[in-house]
């Protein structure tokens, strides 16, 4: 039986306070935080170097500042100044403006690239307090490109935790919200009023998840209440938006707890339907939970992962389940199959679209299942031939790990794949038993 969403918990509680926001700055020492610069990337500290010294404001901010309090290595650097992204851009030669609804530089120094942004300052709004400009029906934030004091930067940012400012020259954190208290208390907290938040940018309802999953940290209970009705906000975001923070989490190496989480807040609902399946104890239940789980494995070995096998796989019994019902209705199999693919493509892609780079590998994928089937003459030995057949045969081994097909089947498969040309020959043989059909396994080399 599916589990109700948990968010359903907090649809019939309106009590949900708004925050004050008042900023108090306090400067951490040393002493007290223990981030020696010695431990930020010489890119970034060069950058700010840079920038302090051309007169500006400079400083180490994000996630860099909060993964080290929480002793973790940080992935990236992103640095916030009050320098201009043109005046920034003069300062390196390695460098360029990117983005347009959020104006920032690019700087590279050897491999690594450094975001530095301007300090954003605060949105005009009407007496309601809704913004007047730039938003969408809904008060998403079509451009966020208004500069501001750091003090405003701090209360622009998403979360307290993502709000300190660590200068590496002093080796103090300025902290105007009581993000180094939050860390400490391992504390998600977003910055002022939840609703007006996610409203500007429903892709912090997923952020939200993303670290308290990533981070092992909890979400206050303002941060969490309204994301379940507010979920359907996703639908307006741009489907680039979604799938790069989707893509984020499946690849964090938390990406079941992730998906669990999603479908907890009915934040799947408008991203990827298919995760209602999780909560089922059916084949396609346990094949996606089975998928995630060796996607976390492999990230967590630093191997690499394929977005399109991912993809191929949430959506698989979405696939199966099309596939079937056409099969019943009297359609032959394979056109019934790419049919059925069709259809899942269509009606994914009016939720999140996946980029069509994906999709010929999801495709190649799932037209070579019912080949696997089919161990008479040649056929095996064209299908290893394949240049996907690798991805397409783990994708068979996890079918038949989660109980959709007989594991007979990849059982044969792997005997096949690790037997000499003359034990496969007979394993043929011994599969077909005809006159006419063995004559046609000596003929291949
Ligand atoms: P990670 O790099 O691990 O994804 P991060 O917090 O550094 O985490 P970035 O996307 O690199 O995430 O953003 C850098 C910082 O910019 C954040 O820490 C936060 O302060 C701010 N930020 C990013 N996205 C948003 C957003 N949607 N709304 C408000 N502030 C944001
Ligand atoms: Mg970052």
């Amino acid at each position: 039986m599916a589990h109700k969403p948990l968010c359903h918990v907090f649809t019939d509680d309106p009590n949900i306070s708004i925050p004050n926001l008042i900023a108090t700055l306090s400067v951490i020492p040393l002493e007290q935080h223990g981030i020696t610069r010695n431990r930020i990337s010489p890119c970034a500290c060069k950058i700010i170097s840079n920038l302090q010294q051309a007169g500006y404001l400079a400083f180490v901010v994000g996630g860099a500042v909060r993964d080290l309090l929480l002793g973790l290595e940080p992935k990236d650097y992103d640095v916030a100044t009050n320098a201009t992204p043109e005046e920034v851009r003069i300062l390196f030669r390695r460098s360029r403006i990117i983005g347009r609804r959020f104006r920032l530089v690019h700087v590279m120094c050897g491999k690594e690239t450094v975001e530095v942004s301007t300090f954003r300052g605060n949105l005009p709004v009407d007496k309601k307090n809704t913004i007047k400009e730039d938003a969408d029906e809904h008060g998403r934030l079509l451009s966020d490109n208004i500069f501001g004091s750091q003090e405003e930067d701090a209360m622009r940012r998403d979360f307290t935790v993502n709000a300190l400012f660590y200068n590496p020259a002093s080796e103090e954190i300025l902290d105007y919200l009581n993000g180094f208290n939050d860390i400490k208390a391992r504390q998600l907290r977003i910055i002022g009023d939840p609703l007006q938040r996610y409203r500007e940018d429903p892709v912090r309802m997923l952020r939200a998840v993303r670290f308290v999953v990533t981070l092992d940290i909890k979400m206050d209970a303002d941060t969490v209440a309204p994301i379940c009705n507010l979920a359907p906000l996703l639908q307006n975001v741009p489907s680039s938006r979604l799938f790069d923070e989707i893509l984020k989490l499946l690849l964090s190496g938390h990406a079941l707890t992730c998906m669990l989480d999603l479908y907890a807040h009915g934040l799947h609902h408008d991203l990827l339907p298919t995760l209602d399946l999780l909560m089922q104890q059916t084949s396609g239940g346990h094949f996606i939970t089975l998928v995630l789980k060796n996607t976390d494995d492999r990230v967590k070995q630093n191997k690499s992962v394929s977005p399109g096998f991912l993809f191929a796989a949430l959506l698989w019994h979405e696939v199966l389940k099309i596939w079937n019902s056409r099969q019943t209705m009297g359609e032959k199999s394979i056109p019934a199959l790419h049919k059925a693919m069709s259809d899942v493509l269509i009606a994914q892609n009016k939720k999140l679209t996946i980029p069509r780079r994906y999709n010929a590998i999801m495709q190649e994928i799932w037209v070579m299942q019912p080949r696997f089937l089919l161990r008479k003459g040649r056929r095996p030995f064209r299908l290893i031939e394949h240049p996907r057949f690798r991805a397409a045969y783990d994708f068979m081994l996890l079918r038949c790990e989660s109980g959709e097909i007989d594991k007979s089947l990849s059982q044969w498969w792997e005997t096949f794949l690790n037997a000499n040309f003359k034990e496969q020959e007979a394993m043929l043989l011994e599969d077909i038993g005809t006159k006419k059909q063995r004559k046609i396994v000596s003929t291949v080399k």
